[in-house]
C-alpha cells in the first residue's frame, strides 16, 4: 500500500489504529474456514461511526477492496481479504451497547459488540435476546447479522433475522443509510434492513443495529435421551416435530462426537450410546411440564435406552456446554477440521444422517455429525489433514456429495454459516443462473466498482 494512502488512513482513525506491517496484517489473513489465507494490504480499525463511514469512502475513492471483519469466526471464508490490495476494516473498536430499552423492548448496538456480552447485558435488564451461536463468546453482532447466524435455540425462537428491527449502514460512498425503526411496526421506505441481513459484507457496512428483545421464558426443562442407534435418535426428532411440540432446543450428537466431547469435557456423556438428543423445552411452567412429559413418552416409544432429566441448573449447564464443545473437541483430533452446514427439511433428518455416514465410509474419512436437528441443520464435521493431498481430495468429493444429497432432499447449502468463498461454487445448484445474474446486478447497482467484499457469495 503506498505511503500517502496509509497516511490518509492514519489521519482518519489515528496511527495506532492502522496496521501496515506484514506481521500485524498476518492475523487478518484467515478466518474459521479451511481456505488459503490471504494477507491484506492494510488493516484499519475505526473507533467511531463517522470514522467507519470515512474509511469506506476512502477505500472506494481509491479503488481498494474492503472486507469488514467482526471476530473472524465465520466458517465460509467471508473475511478472507481475497482481492489484491484489500483493506480489512475491523469493527472491534465499535463495541458500544448504546441503549437497552426495557419499556419498549429493543436495544441499539454498534456492530462490534460480542454476542454473549450483549445477551448477558440484556438478561441483566430482565429481558431475553435468544440467538445463541456456538461461537457467541467471541462472535460479534455485526457478523451475526451479516451471516444471519442461528444457534441452539433456533427451533423455537428463530435466528438473527427474526430480531433485527433496523440497521444503519454506510453505502460504498460512505453515505449513511437508515432503515427500520425502534417501533414494533415500521412500513417506512424499502425494507433495506432485511436486505442487509445475510449480505456477508457485500452490500453495505453496518454501523448500528436495532434488535428486538423479548421477555425471558419463566421456566424450562432440559433432558438427555440416549439411543443405541442414530436411526432411532433421528426418527425421534421427526416424531417430536410431527407431534407439533416445539422445544427451544433439539440437538443431535452421533457416537463419534459423543466420545470426543466426553474425552474433552468429562461431562458424564454415555460414550457407548449410538446417538444422543439434548432437548430443552421452555415457557409457562404448566406447559413446560406437559411438553417435557410428551417428549419423554415419544423418546421412550422410539426406543431411548435412558432419558436423563437435568435436575439442577449446574447439570443443565454441563449438558449444554458439552454440546457447545462439539466443534472444539472434534477439532483437536486432526490438523484440519471442515465443518459443514448442510440443512434439510426436518422430516428428512434420518435419511440425511444415514447419507452422511455412508459418504464417510465411501471415502474412508472420519465424519463426526452433530447439530441443530430440530431445524434440520446438521454439522457434518470432517477431520482430516489438508497436507495429505490424497485424503483431502477425497474430503472434497465427500463435501460435494453431502451438498448434492442435501439439495436432492429439498434442503439448502447453508442453514446458518453463509456462502462466502467456500460454497459459492454450489450456489447455482440450489438457485439458478438467473439468480446469480440478478444478484450481481443488484450488487453492481450498490457497488459499481465492486469494492465491498469482492469475490464472495456470487463471485466476480
Ligand atoms: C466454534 C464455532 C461455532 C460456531 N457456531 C455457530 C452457530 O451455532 N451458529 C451460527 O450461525 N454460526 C456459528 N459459527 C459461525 C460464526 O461464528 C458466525 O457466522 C458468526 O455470525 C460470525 O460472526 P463474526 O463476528 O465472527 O463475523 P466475521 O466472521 O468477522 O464476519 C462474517 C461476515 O460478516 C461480515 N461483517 C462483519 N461485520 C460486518 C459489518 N459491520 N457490516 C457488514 N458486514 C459485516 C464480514 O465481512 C463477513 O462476510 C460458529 C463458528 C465457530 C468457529
Amino acid at each position: 500500500m503506498n505511503k500517502k494512502l496509509v497516511c490518509e488512513f492514519e489521519n482518519l482513525v489515528g496511527r495506532e489504529n492502522v496496521m501496515a506491517e506484514q506481521a500485524d496484517r498476518q492475523a487478518y489473513s484467515y478466518d474459521s474456514a479451511v481456505l488459503e489465507p490471504v494477507v491484506p494490504a492494510l488493516v484499519v480499525r475505526p473507533e467511531t461511526s463517522a470514522q467507519l463511514g470515512k474509511t469506506v469512502r476512502l477505500c472506494n475513492e481509491n479503488g481498494l477492496p474492503l472486507t469488514v471483519r467482526g471476530a473472524g469466526t465465520n466458517l465460509s471464508g467471508g473475511t478472507i481479504p481475497a482481492a489484491p490490495n484489500a483493506v480489512v476494516v475491523t469493527t472491534n473498536g465499535l463495541s458500544g451497547i448504546i441503549e437497552i430499552n426495557s419499556e419498549d423492548m429493543y436495544a441499539v448496538v454498534e456492530p462490534g459488540v460480542i454476542t454473549a456480552q450483549f445477551a448477558a447485558a440484556v438478561a441483566a435488564k430482565g429481558l431475553f435476546y435468544p440467538p445463541d451461536p456456538g461461537s457467541q463468546t467471541v462472535s460479534t453482532l455485526g457478523g451475526n447479522v451479516a451471516e444471519n447466524a442461528g444457534g441452539l435455540r433456533g427451533l423455537k425462537y428463530g435466528v438473527t433475522k427474526d430480531y433485527v428491527m433496523g440497521i444503519e449502514f454506510f453505502d460504498v460512498n460512505g453515505e449513511l443509510v437508515k432503515s427500520g425503526s425502534k417501533t414494533v411496526k415500521c412500513a417506512t421506505g424499502f425494507n433495506l434492513s432485511d436486505l442487509m441481513v445475510g449480505s456477508e459484507g457485500l452490500l453495505g457496512v453496518f454501523s448500528r443495529i436495532i434488535f428486538k428483545l423479548i421477555p425471558p421464558p419463566k421456566d424450562s426443562r432440559a433432558m438427555m435421551a440416549v439411543f443405541d442407534s442414530v436411526e432411532k435418535a433421528s426418527e425421534t426428532v421427526s416424531a417430536i416435530i410431527a407431534e407439533q411440540i416445539v422445544p427451544c432446543t433439539l440437538e443431535f450428537l452421533d457416537n463419534f462426537t459423543i466420545r470426543t466431547v466426553e474425552d474433552f469435557r468429562h461431562a458424564g456423556l454415555p460414550t457407548d450410546a449410538g446417538a444422543l438428543l439434548l432437548i430443552e423445552v421452555d415457557g409457562h411452567p404448566a406447559g413446560v411440564e406437559d411438553d417435557a412429559e410428551k417428549i419423554r413418552k415419544i423418546c421412550e416409544q422410539k426406543g431411548a435406552g435412558k432419558i436423563q432429566r437435568a435436575g439442577s441448573a449446574a447439570e443443565k449447564d454441563l449438558i449444554w456446554q458439552a454440546r457447545r464443545d462439539a466443534l472444539p473437541a472434534l477439532a483437536r483430533l486432526k490438523p484440519t477440521t471442515v465443518l459443514e452446514d448442510a440443512t434439510v427439511p426436518r422430516s428428512r433428518i434420518p435419511e440425511m444422517v444415514k447419507k452422511i455416514r455412508d459418504i464417510g465410509e465411501k471415502y474412508h474419512i472420519d465424519i463426526g455429525t452433530f447439530g441443530h436437528a430440530g431445524d434440520g441443520n446438521l454439522h457434518p464435521t470432517i477431520l482430516t489433514d489438508k497436507r495429505d493431498k490424497d485424503e483431502f481430495a477425497r474430503v472434497e468429493q465427500a463435501i460435494d456429495e453431502i451438498f448434492e444429497a442435501a439439495l436432492a432432499m429439498g434442503g439448502t447449502l447453508s442453514g446458518e454459516h453463509g456462502i462466502g468463498l467456500a460454497k459459492r461454487k454450489y450456489l447455482e445448484g440450489e438457485t439458478s443462473r438467473g439468480t446469480i445474474r440478478y444478484s450481481r446486478r443488484l450488487k453492481e447497482t450498490f457497488d459499481p466498482v465492486n469494492i465491498l467484499n469482492p469475490g464472495k457469495v456470487i463471485g466476480d
